[in-house]
């Protein structure tokens, strides 16, 4: 067989993806499944008028920055909903999904062997985008704070990742965290990537950009796209934000790749935009306030997660079980038909968790599957007594 590249070989397929196909496999086969494991809501967007697209630009390669017209409206996203200046023309460029403008700022800042802190519970996709880079990934534990960062730093440190608010627990970092973060990539003059795909999943609490503190952008990347706050993940549409420089750069590489993001799509997200908004919000707050009912409902039944209070999803410790996370998850979805993330999928040090997402199922399967994990839990707990006991 011809050789397939170390680099490539090596990279780990996604975790939650890897169940999601699972569950995609078993509904096939005509069995029910509470799907508490998919990574986004599902929210109801009606179909808006094609009719007054531009034609027949829409057929055709457009910018390979993004439109201009959507790039103002962003632009004018991020000024209004967050007190961020971004210029349209030289700071703002428009790719196939956040994933995409993530993988790119990764190509952009790495060399062979630079290294990238990721705080755990971290977005499955940063290490193995990190490798794919070349770049080797610094994973931080999740009972770091922002103050324990500093010590990971290293001469090869190029980029500091932080998702805010964040998959898979729900945390938010407030104005001082951001702020502290913003001055750590200045003082040791790296960039700080902040991953802003859920930012308007806030209920209470204000958001804060990280590009709020640093005017000029110069050690700040943001990466956003509609995947989450429009709801419209199948389009892939993501964007990153950073000082024309840096810009200029993922320029390129957009331009060698992708050419340029779907010209239909980029008009018909220009002529919405507002629109769109408009119908999420209100999902976007129902989701949210779905996930405190639930938080609700594990605290009652005695099921532990970490603190957050944002997105849709949160971060449940299964740690009284003696199974780790990926045996767990295997065991709850063949036998009791519920799927989970495992948490090893977000770092080392979250093998005593699952991810558990409420985007897409009803309050009451939700409960359902909680009780199932909750009665995995504790009958891996017995096993575990009897095992010692000998
Ligand atoms: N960042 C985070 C934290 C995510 O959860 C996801 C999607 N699950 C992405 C980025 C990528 O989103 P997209 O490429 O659809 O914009």
């Amino acid at each position: 067989m011809p050789k397939i590249s170390e680099v490539v070989s090596s990279s780990a397929e996604a975790m939650s993806i890897k169940y999601n196909n699972l569950v995609y496999e078993m509904k096939r086969r005509g069995q029910k499944v509470i799907v508490l494991s998919l990574g986004e809501a599902f929210f109801d967007i009606p179909l808006m008028s094609m009719d007054d697209l531009p034609y027949p630009a829409i057929y055709h390669y457009s910018h390979s920055r993004g439109i201009p017209e959507l790039r103002d409206r962003i632009a004018r996203y991020y000024r209004e909903r967050y007190a961020v200046d971004v210029d349209p023309e030289e700071e703002l460029l428009v790719t196939a999904g956040s994933k995409a403008a993530i993988h790119f700022s990764m190509m952009a800042t790495l060399d062979p062997g630079d290294e990238v802190m990721i705080q755990e519970p971290l977005w499955v996709s940063y290490p193995e985008q990190a490798k794919l880079c070349h770049g080797v990934p610094v994973q931080i534990p999740y009972t770091a704070t922002v103050r324990d960062f500093e010590d990971y730093i290293t001469e090869r440190t190029r980029l500091l990742v932080v998702n805010n608010p964040n998959n898979p627990r729900g945390q938010v970092f407030g104005g001082w965290e951001m702020r502290y973060l913003a001055d750590l990539a200045e003082a040791y003059d790296i960039y700080l990537l902040s991953d802003e795909a859920y930012s308007d999943f806030l209920v209470d609490e204000p958001f804060y950009s990280a590009g709020r503190f640093d005017d000029d952008k110069s050690h700040t990347i943001i990466c956003n796209s509609i995947s989450k706050n429009f709801g419209i993940s199948g389009w892939r549409i993501g964007y990153a934000i950073s000082n024309p420089r840096f810009i200029n750069q993922l320029l390129k590489i957009n331009q060698h790749l992708i050419t340029c993001p779907a010209s239909i799509l980029e008009y018909y997200l220009a002529r919405h935009f507002d629109e769109i908004l408009h119908i999420t919000a209100p999902q976007i707050r129902a989701v949210v306030e779905k996930r405190r009912t639930v938080a609700r409902y594990l605290k009652e039944v005695g099921l532990d997660y970490l603190p957050g209070n944002s997105t849709f999803y949160l971060f449940v410790s299964i740690a009284p079980s003696a199974l780790g996370s990926e045996a767990f998850c295997m065991r709850l979805l063949e036998e009791d038909h519920v799927s989970v993330v495992p948490g090893i999928g977000y770092g080392h040090s979250c093998d005593a968790f699952v991810r558990l997402s409420v985007g897409t199922e009803s309050v009451e399967d939700i409960r359902t599957g909680i009780d199932r994990i909750k009665a995995l839990v504790e009958c891996t707990q017995m096993v575990a007594i009897d095992e010692t006991r000998g």
